[in-house]
This record gives structure tokens, sequence and C-alpha cells, in this order.
């Protein structure tokens, strides 16, 4: 029987171990993957800590997935070997519980996760439902497309669906691994894009990235400066401090949106704010495989790039501790095989 190589977790806070497994074969609407690239994600401490609720072990994790399926289970429509493809942080979905068929398919209630609710990319091979994967083009590495599979889509739906119209005042509050994504995505987009980060040093490289403007929110207060470009229409928060989000909020315009992608734990709010300007705070979840695919073809096409420092599948544990020193530029991404 042939085996191939994993990371996995054997337990809350356990190590991540590299073993030897038996290659598995798809079931009835799954695919097999052949990984070539991985990205960590800082989600990915729901599986190494084990917050996640009911999570099992051993787990495999890795939502950032790009490789190509080499077998395909009975029942599968539309997929094939020999496709390159990626998969996302959304696991797939059923297509016939009730937030499916009033096309929520994000909101499906298996709520099926890509490496946490089975086993992810951190792995020669990998399993996913024919729902959950989204084909990659051919212009894009697989370790271009892996960071997309979730930084990525997240800041392109994220923006796509915000109701802001080309010309329109967009912030991007951060500028790490979803910031220096969402700055490319908003200045292709057509937006009038604003960076906001601490310090000055930032500014030449948001600047690169496609912002019109920089504000250094350690030098003055931001929700001043853009008030001073007539209030913004959206500021996408990419930060995981609750005080930073609340310091933006009044930046926001009128019926302007403070969307938050960051998974800060708690903010301040004012609702005087809000219902004095038609303004509202919502949040965003990323995207099942179709909005990826959108992704990666936008991506292919515009140029958006992730910036990444790559480590091999047998060093994913040096890999995640660079991640979650929150020092990498920008995403960590391992690659699998030769
Ligand atoms: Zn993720
Ligand atoms: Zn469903």
């Amino acid at each position: 029987m042939a085996t191939m190589r994993v990371a996995q977790i054997s337990r809350p806070n356990g190590p991540l171990e590299t073993v030897e497994r038996q290659i598995p074969d798809p079931g009835a609407g799954w695919v097999r993957i052949r990984v070539q690239a991985c990205g960590i994600c800082h989600s990915d401490a729901l599986v190494k800590e084990g917050t996640y609720p009911g999570i099992q072990y051993p787990r495999v994790p890795g939502h950032e997935v790009a490789g190509v399926i080499d077998s395909v289970g009975t029942g599968v429509a539309g997929w094939q070997p020999g496709q390159r493809v990626g998969v996302g942080w959304n696991g797939g979905y059923c297509g016939h519980c009730e937030q499916c068929r009033r096309g929520e398919l994000f909101a499906c209630v298996t709520g099926q996760v890509t490496g946490i609710t089975y086993d992810g990319g951190y792995a020669e091979y990998m399993l996913a439902p024919a729902s959950a994967v989204a084909l990659m083009p051919a212009e894009l590495a697989p370790v271009e497309a892996a960071p997309l599979m979730c930084a990525g889509v997240t800041m392109f739906n994220a923006l796509r669906n915000s109701g802001a119209r080309p010309g329109d005042v967009v912030a991007v509050l951060g500028l790490g691994g979803l910031g220096h994504l969402g700055v490319q995505y908003a200045a292709k987009m057509g937006f009038r894009v604003v960076g906001i980060a601490r310090g000055k040093d930032k500014e030449a490289f948001a600047r690169e990235l496609g912002a019109s403007e920089y504000l250094d929110s350690q030098a003055k207060d931001p929700a001043a400066e853009l008030l001073k470009l007539g209030g913004a229409r959206v500021i996408v928060a990419t930060v995981t401090s609750g005080d930073a989000m609340s310091a933006v909020q009044g930046g926001l315009g009128v019926n302007g949106t403070l969307l938050l992608i960051g998974a800060a734990h708690s903010m301040q709010v004012s609702p005087m704010l809000l219902l004095a300007g038609r303004r509202s705070v919502k949040g965003w979840y990323s995207g099942t495989s179709i909005d990826s695919q959108d992704t990666l073809a936008f991506s292919a096409r515009s140029g958006v790039r992730s910036m990444n420092e790559v480590f091999p599948l047998e060093r994913a544990s040096e890999g995640y501790d660079r991640m979650l020193s929150g020092k990498a530029r920008f995403r960590v991404v391992l690659t699998v095989g030769s």
C-alpha cells in the first residue's frame, strides 16, 4: 500500500509531527488532491491549540491548499484527474439544507472546514468534497495560489461585496498578510485606497502596493484624516486589535461600512455615530469554492500576488512558529514534493 507524509497534530497543544500514513481513497462525492503547496494561516492555531469546538485528533491542518486532482470518487461531476485546483477554509456544503437552499452555501449546516473537520493540506495528499474545490489558473504557481485560498479570497470577496464603487474611498487597516493583499485588490478594483498602519516606514510599501494615501496611525488620528478625504465608504479592518478597530470608526462617511475580517475578541462601537450617518459595522466570511475560483482568476489576470516565505513540508513546525511570531513577510507557505 502506497504511503504519504503528513504533518499532524495528535492532541491539543501537541507538536506538529511528520508521520507516514496510507494514501486514502476518495469516497462518493469526494476527490483526492496531490498537494503542491499549502499556506499556513493563523486560524491553524485552532487545530494546534484545540480551541475549535469538537475537533478530533490526530488532525492534519491546512486550508490554503493548491495541487492537482489525482483521483475522483463516484458521483463526482465536473472534476477530473489532472485538473489544477485549490481548497480553502470552506470545506464544502451539502446543497440541500435550508441555508444551502437559500443560496447561503457558506452557512451550510454541515459546517465543514478544511483542515479542521477533516484533514487538510499539510500533506502530500488530501481528500476534499467536490463542492470545496476551485479551479487554479495555469498562470499561477501553486505557491502563489495557496495563500489566496484563505487570505486572498477573504480580502477579495469582502471588497467586492462591500458596496464600494470605483472611485470611492476605501481604507485598509493593517498591512500584514491580509492587508498587503487588500491594498492590491482594492487598487485593482478602482477604489481610492488608503492604507492605515503604525509607523512612517510602511508608507513606501503601501504606495507600491497601490495605495494613493497612507495614514500613520501613531502620528495622526486616522479617523480625522479619513474625514478630510470626505470619509471612507468602506474601512476593511484586518487587524486583531479591537482598540485599533474602534479608533477608525469615526472616519466612516455617510452610509459607510466598517468591515471586520480580523478576529478581534471585542471592540467599542458608537451607536450615535452609526445611526446619525446610517453607518454600519459588519463582519465578512471568507467565501466558498466559487469565490476562491474568482479570486484566483482575478489575481492571475490583475497581477495581485501574496508575498510569501516558503518552507518545505518537513519543516512545517518551523513554518508554523514563523507564522505565529507575526514576523513573516507576509504569508508562510509549505511546499510539498519535488
Ligand atoms: Zn485561513
Ligand atoms: Zn447545506
